[in-house]
C-alpha cells in the first residue's frame, strides 16, 4: 500500500475511533437524562452506585396472573411498577386498587396499547388522559410515569409527556426476556441475570395471551435470587429520586 492511499485510511480510522467514543460517552449520559427544559425525562435505569433493582411489569392487569405476581411480590416484601392498560385497569379495578394499596407504583402504558407512530397526536393524548382519569379515580394517585406501549417515543409522546409532567419510562437494555411469548422459565431467569447491573429496570409482562405464564414461574426463582444477592426492589419513582443523589 503506498502512502499516497495509507493516509486517508488513517484519517478515517481515527474519525471512527472519535465517533465510537462519543457514542459511547453519551450512552452512560443517557441511564437518566433530561435533555433540556423542554424535553421530557426519558430513562432506562437507575444510579448504579447502590444495589437497586426496579421491577416493571407490563400490558395488565391479568385476572388470573396479576394476583398470583402480587402474592410472590408480598412474600418476598418486594414494590414494584405496574405499567398498565386503561381498558384492563377499568375491567379490573381491584386489582388496581389492590396493586396501590400494597405500595406497588401504578404507571400509564395507554388505554389499548396503541402504536404511537401509525395514530394521530388527538389519539395519544385521548388513550393518555383517559388512562390517567381511570387511575387516579380508582388509587387516588394521578401517575408520574408513562412507558409508551413497544418502548417507542416520538415527539407526541415526549410533548405529552413534558404537559403531563411524566416521566417516560423504558427498561435496561440487556432486561427484556421477551416474557409475553412465554419463552420458557429457563430463558427468563437467565436474561435476568446474565447481564444485571445495580439500577437495572427489568421489564416482565403480568399480561400473556396464553393459558399458563412463564413469568409467574420464573419469579419463584427471581425474586429469592435478587434477595440474596443483596438487592433492594424499588419503585420506580423511588429509583428516580434515589438516582437524583
Ligand atoms: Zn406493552
Amino acid at each position: 500500500m503506498n502512502k499516497k492511499t495509507y493516509q486517508p485510511l488513517v484519517v478515517l480510522l481515527c474519525l471512527c475511533i472519535s465517533v465510537k467514543l462519543f457514542l459511547l460517552q453519551n450512552q452512560s449520559l443517557k441511564a437518566v437524562s433530561t435533555t433540556g427544559n423542554n424535553s421530557p425525562q426519558i430513562v432506562k435505569s437507575g444510579s448504579k452506585k447502590q444495589k437497586i433493582i426496579a421491577l416493571t411489569f407490563d400490558d395488565g392487569p391479568h385476572p388470573t396472573y396479576t394476583p398470583q405476581i402480587l402474592d410472590l411480590l408480598q412474600e418476598n416484601n418486594a414494590k414494584a411498577t405496574f405499567f398498565v392498560l386503561g381498558m384492563y385497569a377499568q375491567r379490573y379495578p381491584d386489582i388496581i386498587k389492590r396493586q396501590a394499596k400494597e405500595g406497588h407504583e401504578i404507571g400509564n402504558h395507554t388505554f389499548s396499547h396503541i402504536d404511537v407512530n401509525n395514530v394521530s397526536k388527538e389519539k395519544v393524548v385521548d388513550e393518555f388522559l383517559t388512562t390517567q382519569e381511570i387511575i387516579t379515580s380508582l388509587t387516588g394517585i394521578k401517575p408520574k410515569v408513562f412507558r409508551p406501549p413497544y418502548g417507542l417515543y416520538n415527539t407526541k409522546v415526549m410533548d405529552i409527556a413534558i404537559e403531563s409532567k411524566c416521566s417516560i419510562i423504558l427498561w435496561s437494555t440487556f432486561q427484556d426476556s421477551k416474557d409475553w411469548s412465554n419463552p420458557g422459565v429457563d430463558q427468563i431467569v437467565n436474561t435476568t441475570f446474565s447481564e444485571l447491573e445495580n439500577g437495572d429496570i427489568i421489564l416482565f409482562h403480568d399480561y400473556v395471551y396464553k393459558e399458563e405464564s412463564h413469568t409467574v414461574e420464573a419469579l419463584k426463582t427471581i425474586l429469592p435470587e435478587l434477595k440474596k444477592k443483596g438487592y433492594q426492589f424499588v419503585t420506580i419513582s423511588e429509583l428516580l429520586e434515589l438516582s437524583e443523589n
